[in-house]
């Protein structure tokens, strides 16, 4: 119920678009598949992904000779799920993580801004409610409201968090809270990384040196890296998602804020262009306003 409250814009959206896309016309032709791509590029699916889904619908038009609009809808609906299904085939249902080996240990990196502590708060309450014992770590130490706002989260949520000072290295928080955790016997850590786009280079030396001193403590951390983006920047994602992965690997993705936004398309041409799972969408700012994906609620709260 709530991810349809939270995708409403982008659904509304989409669909009025679709049926101004048809109007008048009973079978799928070149007009109808042009007037298509129209609404999936402005819907922010991606140019790659829309053209992709465009050559699926025309490749399925000139095998049956024949498509009528009518169909045009459950049809798009099949292909998007199908595009999202070979990406995000395999992602879990529920907040959980695989206790392998204690702790897990998520790391977290994105853009300021675009509700990474916000999430990684949420991920925390999540995992507390499931009965896992969760540690924060504010590795992102160039903004002193970064630290602060992951304390104000950790409070909230009332689990515990390791920091130092502003302007620390955060490899050394790292690796602080890896081995306070490790003494305490926590199942999942979540890292916050300080998201310096502008100074690529900087960055992607600073993410992998945290990777480094974290495997001296735990071998094989870190398990998950988790980039979180915006969506309701639509384009802006794309290009971060373009910039982070050149700058360290990136295993899962949370899109926040689609609650407000038109822009919810971005999850299926993301997750499709960059091929990482979207594991989790932000639908709003409070506490349990963060969901697991699931793809097939999505497709299905997306066109109906
Ligand atoms: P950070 O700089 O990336 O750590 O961003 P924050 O977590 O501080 O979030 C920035 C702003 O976005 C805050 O005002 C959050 O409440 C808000 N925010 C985060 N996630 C969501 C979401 O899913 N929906 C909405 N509406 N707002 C969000």
């Amino acid at each position: 119920e709530s991810l349809d409250k939270g995708l409403e814009k982008t659904k509304t959206n989409f669909l009025s678009k679709l049926s101004k896309a048809v109007v008048g016309k009973s079978k799928v032709d070149d007009d109808v598949l042009d007037n298509l791509e129209e609404v999936l590029v402005s819907s922010d699916v991606g140019v790659n992904t829309t053209l992709k889904i465009i050559d699926r619908i025309e490749a399925r038009v000139s095998k049956d000779k024949y498509l009528g609009v009518d169909e045009l809808n459950a049809i798009l609906r099949e292909e998007i799920a199908g595009l999202l299904s070979e990406t995000n085939s395999g992602v879990e249902t529920e907040f959980t993580v695989p206790l392998v080996r204690k702790p897990y240990v998520i790391m977290v990196v994105g853009v300021n801004g675009v509700g990474k502590t916000t999430t990684i708060g949420k991920l925390a309450y999540q995992f507390k409610k499931q009965g896992l014992k969760v540690m924060l770590g504010a590795a992102d130490t160039f903004r002193a409201a970064a630290i602060d706002q992951l304390q104000v989260w950790a409070d909230r949520v009332d689990v515990p968090i390791i920091k130092q000072n502003m302007g620390s290295d955060p490899a050394s928080v790292a690796f602080d809270t890896l081995s306070s955790a490790l003494k305490q016997n926590v199942d999942v850590v979540i890292i916050d990384t300080a998201g310096r786009l502008h100074n690529k280079v900087n960055l992607m030396n600073e993410l992998t040196k945290v990777k480094r001193v974290m495997q001296k403590v735990v071998e094989g951390t870190p398990d998950e890296v988790l980039l979180v983006l915006d969506g309701s920047t639509g384009q802006n994602a794309f290009e971060q998602a373009k910039e982070f992965t050149k700058a360290t690997e990136v295993t899962s993705l949370a899109v926040t804020k689609l609650d407000g936004t038109a822009k919810g398309g971005v999850v299926i041409g993301i997750s499709d262009q960059f091929q990482i799972p979207v594991k989790y969408i932000g639908v709003g700012e409070g506490m349990d306003d963060l969901q697991v994906f699931n793809k097939v609620e999505f497709v299905d709260s997306f066109f109906s």
